[in-house]
Parts: structure tokens; C-alpha cells; sequence
């Protein structure tokens, strides 16, 4: 039975977490769960489960968090504040941590977690991406596992598998090629929110489905793909397979090519990252290829989608710049989602800080250091926005 603890338990890889739990009760016991600000969810959750910790992390929420497990049968230990979600990512027995949290605000509880001896089921990629210099090490030093959950990356370590030290040449992340794959590029200027949280394949949170509509997503799996396998930028490739049933491939050094398949669900690498080593039989639909009958591939459109390029020249810049990169993003993003800025917008404003940045750059930033170029990031962002003038400006709501 393995204890595990949920960071973003009611998110999209929260909710697909927990219905593992819920399909192997003599494998998975939740000793924790953390939310942001939904309640009434993480309070169902808290009835099904009954974890030993909870955490809020919207402190305004914490008296009806408290209210609402008052009429339970149990009494939890209830946590609120980044504080309380940290508590949970180190509490108790629990052997592993599902990092389900969106963005950076996963950094702090994800170190907490190394650093209580527990193994990362690893999905918040922002976090790898911002602090791989803090996090690279930390894992070392305790000797967990960090095992992703991200479905290209859970792929390429399912290759891997196998495969001697130095027998890697490279990786190849497949994309869907998010929302706008076959819109013609001069008509990005003209989407909005709505068009841009249609994904064709995946049904994710907002953020992540905003990053697959710009590519930015793949850019910040070059970056993730790069700390978690230590490959060389040059040797991570990118190619286009709209099915989404090739989930990534590597090359190894005789040309053989190895790929993971299967049916766009991230309950797989999910399962895959708790069990590991195992292999636990499900009784999911298996892949059935006639049915699918052709897969197809293509270069992507590099110039249609700045950001993958974007991501890796700051992946090779290395050091801060990738959580200034990330954390540009998110700001970026969530000004799209409030349609204060247009699709275009997007890979500009991050360009122009990432810009900014480039003289600051410590090529070994401490935990600080990193925080630090978060905040200064963000705030660049805002700056930028305020610049651009109206003329400039694609504004997808005008549209
Ligand atoms: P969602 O937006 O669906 O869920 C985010 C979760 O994080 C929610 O539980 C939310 O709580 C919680 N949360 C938000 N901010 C905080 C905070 N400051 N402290 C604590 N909890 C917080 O996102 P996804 O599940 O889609 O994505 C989560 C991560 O997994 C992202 O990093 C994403 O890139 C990655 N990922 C997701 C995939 C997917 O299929 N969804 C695939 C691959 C990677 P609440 O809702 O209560 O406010």
C-alpha cells in the first residue's frame, strides 16, 4: 500500500490522480490533499478519502474548509496558506508527492517534499523548468525519485527503460499541435479565450491548454525534457502528430527509434509514475491500431509559433532564465485569459522580457536568485503590457 499525497487535488491531474486511488484501494492510500481555492470539491474529496492533512492555500477559504469538515465523521489536520499546502508536501509517511499544483506556486512544496525524503510524481513541469538548478540537486542529495507524469516525459522514461547509460542519442516530444493547428497563421490575431481552450485531443486545466495553443508547451517540455534526461537542446527534436497517440520517441545511438503508445489519457503516466517499477493491469480501453488505422507526422510551423524557438534559446542561455521564461508566461497567459491582450500578444510580451533579462542572468542561481527573477519577470510582464500601444495591441475581445 502507498501512501501518497496530492498537491492540486482538485485540478484536472488531481481529480485523474485520485481516480486511480479510487480504482486500486489496496495500492494507493491519500494521506494528503491541497487545493487552491475550491472547497466544496476538496471537501467531497476529503469525505471520499479521508486524508490525514488538508490544505488550503486561499486563506479566505479556510473557515468554510473548516466549517464544512466539522460534520465530518473524522478530523483531519487542516492547513491554510502556501504554509499549509508545503505541510502537506512533507507530512507524515506518505512516499510520494503528485505535484498537480499549475505553475510556479508548486516550487516551495515541491522542494519541501524532496527534502522530506519523498518521491515527485511529477506533473507541475513549471516547477522543473523555473528551479532545475535548485531541484536537479536537492534530488541528488536525498536520493528520491523523480518521476514524471507529463505524458511526453512519462514516455520517453518508458523507453528509456532498458536502455544502457550513454545508449540515448535523442528525443523526439511529439505535439497535437494545440487548438489552432489548422487555422492559417494571419488569422491568430483574430482568436479568442474560447477558441483557444478548445483542445482538439486533451481535456486539461486553462493554463496548460493556453500553452498548448501557442506551443509554448512544448518549448517548456524541451526545457523539462533537458533536466529530467540531461540531453543536450541540440538532441531534443520536436515533431507534429495531431493523433496524440505517440506520446514521445527517443533515438538511441544504433537508429533504432523506441515510442510509447496509447489512447490520450493521463491517467497512464499518472499510474505509471505511482507504480513504478510495477506495471499494475488496468481495465482501460486498449490501444487498438486498426481502428485508428494511419498516424501521421509534421515538421511544425516555427514561425507560426515563436515560443518553441523562444524556449529553447533559454534553455541554452540556461541558469534563471528558464523561470523568467516560465514565470513571463504565466503572467502573459492569465492576461489572455482575462482578455486584456490577444493571442499574438502572447510570444511578444515574453520575448521582450526574457529580452529585458538576458544581462542579469546568474548561470547558478540559489532558491533565492530564482524567486527573485519570478517576481522581477511578472512584474516586466505587467510593465510591457502597459507599453504596448492600443495600435499594437491584438486585442482578441475587440475582434
Ligand atoms: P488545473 O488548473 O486543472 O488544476 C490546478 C490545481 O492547482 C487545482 O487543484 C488548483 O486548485 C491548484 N492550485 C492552483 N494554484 C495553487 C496554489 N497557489 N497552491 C496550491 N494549489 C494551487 O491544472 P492541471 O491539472 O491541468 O495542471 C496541473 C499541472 O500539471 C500543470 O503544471 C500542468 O502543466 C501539468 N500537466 C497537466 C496535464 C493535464 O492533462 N491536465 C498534462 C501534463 C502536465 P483550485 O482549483 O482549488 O483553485
Amino acid at each position: 500500500m502507498k501512501a501518497i499525497a496530492i498537491l492540486g487535488s482538485t485540478g484536472s491531474i488531481g481529480t485523474q490522480t485520485l481516480d486511480i486511488v479510487q480504482q486500486y484501494p489496496d495500492r494507493f492510500r491519500v494521506v494528503g490533499l491541497a487545493a487552491g481555492r475550491n472547497v466544496e470539491l476538496l471537501v467531497e474529496q476529503v469525505r471520499q478519502f479521508k486524508p490525514e492533512i488538508v490544505a488550503i492555500q486561499d486563506k479566505t477559504k479556510f473557515s468554510a474548509l473548516k466549517a464544512a469538515i466539522a460534520s465530518l465523521d473524522y478530523s483531519p489536520i487542516l492547513q491554510a496558506g502556501e504554509e499549509g499546502v508545503v505541510e502537506v508536501a512533507r507530512y507524515g509517511d506518505s512516499q510520494s508527492v503528485v505535484t498537480g499544483i499549475v505553475g510556479c506556486a508548486g516550487l516551495l512544496p515541491t522542494l519541501a517534499a524532496i527534502e522530506a525524503g519523498k518521491d515527485i510524481a511529477l506533473a507541475n513541469k513549471e516547477t522543473l523548468i523555473a528551479g532545475g538548478p535548485v531541484v536537479l540537486p536537492l534530488v541528488q542529495k536525498h536520493g528520491v525519485k523523480l518521476l514524471p507524469a507529463d505524458s511526453e516525459h512519462s514516455a520517453i522514461f518508458q523507453c528509456l527503460q532498458g536502455v544502457p547509460a550513454g545508449g540515448l542519442r535523442k528525443i523526439i516530444l511529439t505535439a497535437s499541435g494545440g487548438a489552432f493547428r489548422d487555422l492559417p497563421a494571419e488569422q491568430l490575431a483574430q482568436v479568442k479565450v474560447a477558441d483557444a481552450l478548445k483542445h482538439p485531443n486533451w481535456t486539461m486545466g486553462r493554463k496548460i491548454t493556453i500553452d498548448s495553443a501557442t506551443l509554448m508547451n512544448k518549448g517548456l517540455e524541451v526545457i523539462e525534457a533537458h533536466y529530467l534526461f540531461g540531453m543536450d537542446y541540440d538532441n531534443i527534436d520536436i515533431v507534429i502528430h495531431p493523433q496524440s497517440i505517440i506520446h514521445s520517441l527517443i533515438e538511441v545511438q544504433d537508429t533504432s527509434v523506441l515510442a510509447q503508445l496509447g489512447w490520450a489519457d493521463m491517467r497512464l503516466p499518472l499510474l505509471y509514475a505511482l507504480s513504478y517499477p510495477e506495471r499494475l493491469a488496468t481495465n482501460w480501453e486498449p490501444l487498438d491500431l486498426v481502428k485508428l488505422g494511419s498516424l501521421t507526422f509534421n515538421a511544425p510551423d516555427r514561425q507560426k509559433y515563436p515560443c518553441m524557438d523562444l524556449a529553447y534559446a533559454v534553455g541554452r542561455a540556461g541558469g534563471s532564465m528558464p523561470a523568467v521564461l516560465n514565470a513571463a508566461n504565466e503572467q502573459v497567459v492569465a492576461l489572455f485569459l482575462e482578455e486584456k491582450i490577444g493571442f499574438l500578444d502572447i510570444p511578444k510580451l515574453i520575448e521582450k522580457v526574457c529580452d529585458c533579462f538576458q544581462s542579469q542572468n546568474s548561470q547558478t542561481p540559489s532558491l533565492d536568485d530564482i524567486i527573485a527573477a519570478d517576481r522581477w519577470a511578472r512584474q516586466e510582464a505587467l510593465n510591457e503590457m502597459k507599453k504596448l500601444s492600443q495600435g499594437d495591441r491584438v486585442v482578441a475581445v475587440m475582434s
